[in-house]
């Protein structure tokens, strides 16, 4: 059989890891991987060849995606998809690894119902924010790489005896935000899921933490869907308190480095078992890790569930700021 790898959405650390991981377990089992390049805008054009074990060489500790990500809006259209399906058929491809975040599960979703092509979901989002797994490749590198740099912050912070907001990526999801001010001792957090995410109860947290002798704080915000809210926060803090604040955008950094051991080890054992499954004649699922183990959900899960969001962490963070 000949199976198809392609990433899609956001490039996350790790990725690099199922990839390698996919090709040589295809290749153990008697199969020919192929890469398909930048994700489903590949896929389209027809931007497919053969990926042998020798190409997958010195790429596990490498972030991004050797093998190029996009975002492809054409593919929403039944038209577009027929089109890719017809480039997999020239080629004798007959499964596809889909590493990448819920859109892309979607759009594998929608591409085997339609097309016939069997499709296999591995996990990759450094945003964590896939119902059905509780964790995505990238997420624990993005994590780390947030967390040194606000240590950074901290001490430059506490020397000044400022405040610091430091945006963090996360899309609709907290889950980032949450668990690098977790790690990092932040003051507040703020973050879409959560109930007291308000600038109201920030401005009374921050007086709490003024009153309690804390002169400079750490505030991490999640982007939510409009990046630069903590410009705007910030901005609306110094209008209204006369503030000596900062404002830190960690942006694009956190996407980047070589991935972590917990990343790579991950994306090897999703890499081989998406290969394993499609082997054995399984399509329409996607991997995943819940409470340590390795999982597979139907593709359709992704159309249905929500994540679950970080609450009980969330709280725990004004409580240990004290
Ligand atoms: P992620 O996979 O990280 O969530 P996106 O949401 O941008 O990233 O999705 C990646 C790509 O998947 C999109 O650019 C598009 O090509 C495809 N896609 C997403 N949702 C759908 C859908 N409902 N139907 C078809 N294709 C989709």
């Amino acid at each position: 059989m000949k199976i198809g790898v392609l990433t899609s959405g956001g490039d996350a650390p790790g990725m690099n890891a199922a990839i390698r991981a996919a090709v040589r377990q295809a290749d153990a089992l008697g199969h020919e991987a192929w890469g398909i390049y930048r994700g489903y805008q590949g896929l389209l054009e027809g931007d497919l060849a053969p990926l042998p074990n020798r190409a997958c060489a010195n790429i596990l500790q490498r972030g991004g995606t050797i093998l190029q990500t996009a975002r492809c809006p054409q593919f929403h259209d039944p038209a577009q998809r027929a089109i890719a399906a017809g480039h997999l058929k020239r080629a004798g491809i007959e499964a596809l690894v889909v590493i990448g975040g819920d859109g892309s599960f979607r759009a594998a979703e929608v591409f085997q119902r339609e097309q016939g092509v069997a499709c296999a979901g591995i996990p990759g989002t450094i945003d964590n924010d896939l119902s059905g797994t509780e964790r995505t490749l990238g997420f624990d590198t993005a994590l780390n790489t947030a967390v040194e740099a606000i240590d950074r912050i901290r001490d430059t912070a506490s020397s000044h005896g400022r405040l610091f907001l430091i945006e963090v990526m996360g899309r609709s999801s907290g889950m980032l935000a949450v668990h690098t001010a977790v790690a990092c001792g932040a003051e507040a957090v703020l973050y879409p899921e959560s109930p007291e995410d308000s600038y109201e109860n920030l401005v009374s947290q921050l007086n709490a933490n003024w009153l309690r002798g804390k002169r400079s704080s750490i505030v991490v915000v999640a982007e939510g869907d409009t990046v630069g809210r903590a410009v705007a926060v910030g901005e609306r803090l110094k209008r209204d308190h006369d503030l000596d604040l900062r404002v830190v955008v960690l942006g694009h950094i956190q996407r980047g480095g070589s991935p972590t051991a917990t990343d790579r080890i991950w994306g090897s054992r999703w890499g081989a078992e998406a290969v394993r499954r499609l082997d054995k004649g399984e399509r329409g699922f996607y991997l995943g890790e819940v409470a340590g183990a390795l999982v597979a959900q139907p593709l359709s899960r992704v159309l249905e569930a929500q994540p679950v969001p970080p609450g009980e962490l969330g709280r725990l963070i004004s409580v240990l700021a004290r």
